[in-house]
């Protein structure tokens, strides 16, 4: 005969909590709080099994779950020494919900069942008349609510009415006749209602109630619960029924909620609330303000009502020992309900709590260094992603918003300053050292520098992935975008955001992680990244197997990079280099020259520049390894625009501007994705190679010289996809490196490598490799030509990327295993069987996704690079794949 019913009480229990997919957590953790010898109200769990037959038999109950369900009912009865139905004694239970994973959408809980017009009075005789009745009405509402589907408000109506024609305000006003009073009316709404009398039988309420909670498995609110959080259905919910303990019975009794630690903070100092006199939800419902636990919450709440270990404190003694005791037992922090009888102590719930990001950093952190968990422990419990929310300033969560737009959280942290509508206005007020928000409708390239100068961005257009959004997250600024109720008027240098118009020069907040704007200066916190942060990651870094490098061109990046604890430069892109304002006319000038003589002269101008840009990364990164990307762009995309543009570059080629407009026809390129572009660059125009090969040697022997330690730049040749390809380009390099042996007398050492960016390079991989010295993975473009989106999405998401205008290369997708991470598999495996030990890293936007980078460490490769700001959730999730390779469990906690 299949077991459908675990009892527990008393220190016994036929459950444990590992059991929770049979009992649900809240009937598993009942049980093991038994074993625990912990006190509970005795009662039992009737299985998920049940819930699941139920479904399968057309809303049937299993034939012997009744005489099971029977002999649980006595054996409470002997454990308590009252029985359920008695006139006298009477047992009274609560029946409570309980699926595996703690779910909002399942059925409230129906306290002090049992109670009819009988036992009420036994109650009363017992206790007190003024408790048994406000009981029994409760009852008769929460039953009326959840199992009779009667509109709670008529009850709170009723007894509203009920307390003005006497001339009662608070419920406490009312004696036990006045409930007895409310109680006759709520029978009669139930009646009205329903046409038939509330049921007085016990055994018909405590099966209307189980038939309840099953069947709110299946209302609305709950499938649409587990379909968002991705629960499958066939999991069905627990149900518990269990021996009610009164808090409701006077001055001497209480109920509340607890955290074993701070939830927000981390602090290890209970954390919760209570209500004296009181039952059930009235803790969270807000009808009285509850009071502290603690002596030292309620002094650092200035709080004048007394705590519970002021009030009761032998039971709050034994309740603090408690918490010690799960929290030792679960080895996390736990969240707790309890109810006090007339002093006597009732744990009624436990569970893993959830906390903030920087709670759950100073738990894991605290609990390894109490020796509760050991440090890889530590490492797995935070959520990676989570990290974000401590890297950057945050609003307080106590100031007062005051909001005009909303977007989307494009990238994360808050940041507040004057409003700018240009890129130059933006350098033009931070050179004056003041602070500001640049406000766009989109950006572009051009935006990069005043990006850089502000401390945060908003647009009213562009999605999660336009420029704004990436280029933001690159260089770790707040972002707010697509913020479609923003009207900008460049024209008349002003914008109007909810109702209001705001001109240059006001103040506004946006905050990247809600992707809210906000009028005015909101109040700020500072990002933490020493204690407990830094403890965590030498603990990940432990862990880990891959290196982190970090994606970065500028020094500012550079040095991000450095203090986020980034092991090197994956990816530095020059075109970046290029844009800069003193340098873009000597790049259009080298650009628009109809002869090599001519193109040859502006380099000249260029190559001191890119010397002294890598001289300065170099000497940030200290011999760290640097992986320099050659010009990758096509040419047309640093052309002159504006006819101001056109003027300038003219006059210093000493050229006409038709004659330039001629030749920028003759440049505009067809295919800008695929065509005239990375490698094939060089085809036409070697020299640009040349210079930046040379700009790269020099400045690493001037470097290597000064700081007494060999620097081996790493030459990267991007959108390669054949061999011949990459021997072109390395062709250059290395007659470059002799002239340059030649004229310093000293021999420069590199490596040249590719990136793996297009299909046809995965798949030429093998003969790439004789080659490069390494790969990177450039998965960003190698998701656009692969259409990198899983099998399963693909048929969800076409729609969505359409509409929004981007192709299906949403950096924020994890590398999908059957499309691009397939051929970074094959590139790999190809690349190796060649040379042995080949250097394999990524340096797309994957590189700062944890799942990706789980990825890539089964994949084997040897580095991630990601923007610096996400170097530590790099440094993270890579400790976290090593330590799952060699088998840890994954860990949980974080809200
Ligand atoms: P939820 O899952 O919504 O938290 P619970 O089943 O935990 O619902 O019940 C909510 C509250 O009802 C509990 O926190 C507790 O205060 C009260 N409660 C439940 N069962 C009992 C009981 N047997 N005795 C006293 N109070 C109870
Ligand atoms: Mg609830
Ligand atoms: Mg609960």
């Amino acid at each position: 005969m299949p077991k459908w019913v675990y009892g527990f009480g008393d220190g016994r229990a036929e459950g444990r909590a590992d059991m929770r997919n049979l009992l649900g957590g809240k009937g598993a953790n009942l049980a093991e709080m038994c074993h625990l010898g912990l006190p509970v109200p005795p009662g039992f769990t009737i299985t998920t099994e049940v819930c699941d037959y139920y479904y399968k038999n057309d809303r049937r109950y299993p034939s012997d779950l009744e005489d099971q369900v029977e002999a649980a009912l006595d054996e409470m009865a002997r454990a308590t020494g009252r029985g359920f139905g008695a006139r006298r004694q009477p047992l009274l239970v609560s029946v409570r919900s309980g699926a595996r994973a703690s779910m909002p959408g399942m059925m409230d809980t129906v306290l002090n069942l049992g109670l009819n017009d009988d036992s009420v009075e036994a109650l009363a005789a017992d206790a007190d008349r003024r408790f048994a009745f406000d009981s029994y009405r409760r009852f008769i509402q929460m039953y009326g609510d959840v199992v009779l589907g009667v509109d709670q408000h008529l009850f709170e109506e009723q007894l509203d009415e009920f307390k003005a024609r006497r001339g009662h305000t608070l419920d406490t006003d009312l004696d036990g006749d006045n409930w007895a009073g409310v109680v006759e009316e709520f029978k009669a709404i139930i009646e009205r209602e329903l046409d038939s009398p509330f049921p007085q039988d016990p055994k018909r309420q405590l099966w209307g109630s189980i038939g309840a909670v099953f069947a709110s498995w299946m209302n609305q609110r709950a499938i649409t619960y587990r379909r968002l959080h991705n629960l499958p259905a066939s999991w069905g919910t627990a149900v518990n029924v269990q021996t009610m303990v009164f808090g409701n019975t006077g001055e001497t009794s209480a109920t509340g909620v607890a955290f074993t630690r701070n939830p927000s903070t981390g602090e290890k100092a209970i954390y919760g609330e209570f209500l004296v006199n009181a039952q059930g939800e009235d803790v969270v419902a807000g009808i009285r303000t509850p009071q502290d636990l603690t002596e030292a919450a309620r002094r650092a709440n200035g709080s004048d009502r007394p705590s519970l270990e002021a009030a009761m404190p032998d039971a709050f003694a034994e309740f603090a020992r408690n918490c010690e005791i799960l929290e030792k037992h679960y080895r996390d922090m736990q969240d707790l309900e309890f109810t006090i009888e007339r002093g006597k102590l009732w744990m009624l719930q436990t569970r893993t709590g959830k906390r903030t990001a920087k709670s759950a950093l100073k738990i894991a952190v605290d609990m390894a260094n109490e020796g509760l968990i050991d440090r890889d422990e530590a490492v797995l419990r935070i959520d990676p992603a989570g990290l974000d929310q401590l890297l950057h300033p945050t609003i307080d969560p106590n100031a007062e918003r005051d909001l005009i737009a909303t977007g989307l959280p494009a990238s994360p942290g808050a940041a507040c300053g004057e409003i700018v509508f240009s890129s130059d206005a933006a350098e033009a007020i931070t050179q004056k050292g003041r602070k500001v928000i640049l406000v766009r409708v989109e950006t572009s390239p051009e935006d990069i520098s005043g990006m850089h100068a502000a401390e945060g961005i908003l647009t009213s257009r562009g999605g999660m992935t336009s420029h704004a959004a990436v280029v933001a997250r690159g260089m770790g600024k707040p972002c707010v975008c697509g913020a479609g109720g923003v009207r900008v008027d460049y024209q008349g240098g002003t914008m109007t955001a909810g109702g209001r118009t705001f001109a240059a020069g006001e103040i506004i907040t946006v905050d990247g992680t809600t992707g809210e704007a906000l009028a005015g200066a909101v109040d700020m916190r500072p990002p933490e990244l020493s204690g407990e942060f830094s403890r965590l990651m030498q603990w990940a870094d432990a862990a880990r197997r891959m290196k982190v490098r970090a994606n970065a061109e500028t020094p500012a990046d550079a040095q991000a990079a450095r203090t986020f604890g980034a092991e090197g430069i994956g990816l530095c892109r020059t075109e970046h280099m290029f844009f800069e304002e003193d340098r873009i006319v000597a790049v259009r000038e080298m650009i628009l020259a109809d002869s090599e003589a001519g193109r040859r002269a502006a380099l000249a101008k260029l190559l001191p520049m890119q010397r002294s840009d890598f001289i300065e990364l170099f000497e940030i990164m200290k011999g760290l390894p640097v992986t320099i990307r050659l010009l990758d762009p096509p040419l047309h995309e640093f052309l002159p625009k504006t006819v101001d543009e056109i003027g300038e570059v003219a006059k210093a080629m000493g050229v006409k501007p038709e004659k330039l407009r001629e030749r920028m026809l003759a440049l505009h390129e067809f295919n800008p994705m695929l065509g005239h572009r990375g490698c094939r660059l060089a085809v036409s125009y070697p020299e640009i190679a040349e210079m930046q090969a040379r700009a790269i040697f020099e400045a690493a022997i001037e470097v290597s010289a000064r700081i007494g330690q060999t620097i081996v730049p790493e030459i990267m040749v991007p959108l390669v996809a054949v061999k011949p390809e990459l021997d072109l380009v390395k062709g250059l390099i290395d007659a470059t490196a002799v002239e340059v042996a030649e004229e310093k007398g000293i021999k420069p050492r590199y490596q040249v490598g590719t990136m793996i960016e297009l299909p046809r390079a995965a798949i030429e991989a093998g003969k790439i490799a004789e080659s490069a010295e390494f790969f990177s993975f450039g998965t960003n473009d190698l998701t656009q030509t692969t259409f990198g989106i899983s099998r399963d999405d693909a048929a969800n998401f076409i729609g969505a990327y359409t509409e929004r205008g981007v192709f299906a290369n949403d950096p924020f997708v994890t590398i999908d295993r059957d499309g691009v991470g397939a051929l970074v598999r094959m590139a790999s495996e190809r690349g190796r069987a060649t040379r042995a030990g080949i250097k394999l890293g990524i340096c797309g936007e994957h590189g700062g996704d944890p799942a990706s980078i789980e990825f890539c460490d089964e994949t084997g490769l040897d580095y991630v690079s990601c923007s610096p700001f996400r170097v530590p959730i790099a440094r993270l999730a890579a400790a976290q794949a090593a330590l799952k390779a060699k088998g840890h469990e994954g860990g949980s906690g974080t809200a």
